[in-house]
């Protein structure tokens, strides 16, 4: 029998991968996770001549055990096609003795896109795999880029409506555009007077809402979630490592077999999760470097054991990382308690009640292939301008974070090829570019910006950037938050 998938807080009925992904999150508030890790079908150097949607299927057949070779693989088509600016979807680009991984040749030109431009489809294929009948509303928070990525994949599907939540005072404004001029008649964008954290938390609560589910199923709806909490997010993003693995191979950088490091700018704990998820397929990997922004919850939690949110929150030029609650994680603790779930359930209700938890000294020693860093808001532009004079080679502020994590890293004297993950272009934050690069550029108007960075850059505006310019504001709703759950309410039409 193939994968199945089980919540992290209790040991409850296991669910198939479509299932899993139909429901976001569990119904004890826990995250689905596999009932054990797959190992790669393929000798690691028979990967290196595959193509990106060729290894996506190798992988994703592996963990999404109930949907057809013929479902599957018209899902990897419909997603990685001609939205991504190139053949080769995620390419490698040598720079500053590493290799950078660009996962922003999507729509919305941020690595979100890598998962989201397939998680519609498993989600309706799942839908019709399970015979759903109720319309399917996807409730997702957003730090800045989930939440475009999101509603560009859910605009206009059949059966499905999305409503996307975002800080309103905490994303770029290239960002904040990008959702708001969203077209659809299914989209529903709403800024809330709060940070991400609060935005999660509100769309959390409502999952594990019961008088809600119950309304909702009433009025002939039900919840899933485009987050990182869903397991159809996790998987697609497991894909992309394996790939730059074998692009590595491939390009003779190097020999089959050899670890690789790869370096992840890090908010909610998703993407570099994935990798961790590679690692356990039997991917050679070295270390996992996790790179934080300002908000250094998991550097902290990495050098000492303790995760502690009590802390201020800081909004960085790196807006998409500005999170102290790390969802993910809960993931990781309970792959290094040994899958407890008892433990795991301990500890995210402490998380709840105190905002801090301790791991215990077992589960340390299964945290060694990670190691923490962060970058402050100076080092990360003196990042940007460095590889900028350097190489000719602009990067974003979230890659500029890794960047410069992996820049002190290796002064440890470790030698082992590295992978950054490069998660969003330098388009979709311009302003903090433009400006790490050249101080004196303080134009207040951002599209005169955008206009600079393709002189300096050489590389061409992308067409997520140029299709904003001049489109219409279609969303404004605003609403603080704790209003969430009645919004939701307002816009579904639901009346108690
Ligand atoms: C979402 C995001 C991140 C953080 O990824 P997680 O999976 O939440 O850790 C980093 N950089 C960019 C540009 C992002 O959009």
């Amino acid at each position: 029998m193939g994968i199945m998938y089980k919540s992290t807080r209790s040991d409850s009925a296991q669910v198939t991968a479509s299932q899993a992904i139909l429901k976001g999150l569990a119904d004890d508030g826990g995250l689905y996770v596999p009932s054990s890790f797959p190992k790669l079908p393929v000798g690691i150097e028979e990967l290196a001549g595959l193509g990106y949607k060729e290894i996506a299927y190798i992988i994703m057949k592996e963990f999404l055990s109930d949907f057809t070779e013929d479902e599957l693989k018209k899902c990897i088509d419909s997603a990685y096609d001609d939205k991504f600016d190139t053949k080769e979807i995620a390419p490698l680009r040598k720079a500053d003795g590493a290799y950078f991984l660009e996962l922003f040749h999507g729509a919305t030109i941020a690595f979100k896109d890598m998962a989201l431009s397939i998680l519609p489809h498993l989600l309706t294929t799942a839908a019709r795999k399970n015979h759903v009948d109720k319309k399917i509303i996807i409730l997702t928070a957003t730090s800045g880029d989930t939440g475009k990525a999101a509603l560009a994949g859910f605009a206009d599907v059949e059966g499905t409506g999305i409503i996307v939540f975002y800080p309103k005072h905490g994303v770029s404004l290239i960002q904040e555009r990008q959702m708001v001029t969203q077209k659809g008649g299914n989209t529903y964008v709403v800024g809330i007077e709060g940070n991400f954290d609060d935005a999660q938390t509100g769309v959390k609560n409502m999952f594990n809402d019961k008088e809600l589910a119950a309304l909702m199923n009433a009025n002939g709806y039900q919840f899933s979630s485009a987050n990182s909490i869903n397991i159809g997010r996790l998987v697609p993003q497991i894909v992309y490592y394996v790939y730059s693995y074998a692009k590595l191979i491939h390009d003779g950088a190097i020999k089959a077999g050899e670890p690789v490091n790869f370096v992840v700018p890090t908010g909610n704990f998703g993407n570099i999760l994935a990798a961790y998820y590679a690692k356990n397929m039997g991917l050679p990997v070295g270390k996992l470097i996790c790179a934080s922004n300002e908000n250094k919850v998991l550097f902290d939690f990495f050098k000492s054991g303790t995760y502690d949110r009590n802390r201020e929150f800081i909004l960085t030029s790196s807006p998409s990382m500005d999170i102290l609650i790390s969802s993910n994680l809960e993931r990781l603790i309970y792959h290094i308690a040994g899958n407890d779930c008892e433990k795991t359930a301990e500890l995210m209700e402490k998380l709840i009640s105190e905002g801090s938890y301790r791991i215990t000294d077992d589960m340390r020693k299964n945290l060694a292939i990670f190691e923490g860093g962060y970058a402050t808001e100076d080092e990360t532009a003196e990042t940007i301008r460095r590889i900028y004079e350097q190489d000719g080679y602009v990067i974003d502020t979230h890659t500029a974070v890794a960047a410069d994590v992996y820049n002190k890293y290796r002064e440890s004297g470790d030698k082992t090829m590295a992978v950054i993950a490069s998660t969003a272009s330098p388009y979709k934050f311009t302003r903090s570019v433009m400006m790490a690069i050249d101080k004196s550029c303080g134009s207040p108007d951002d599209f005169e910006l955008i206009d600079r960075l393709s002189g300096i850059s050489k590389v061409k505006i992308p067409q997520a950037i140029e299709d904003i310019r001049s489109a219409k504001i279609l969303h404004d709703r605003v609403c603080g938050k704790s209003e969430m759950k009645s919004v939701v309410m307002d816009i579904l039409g639901i009346q108690i």
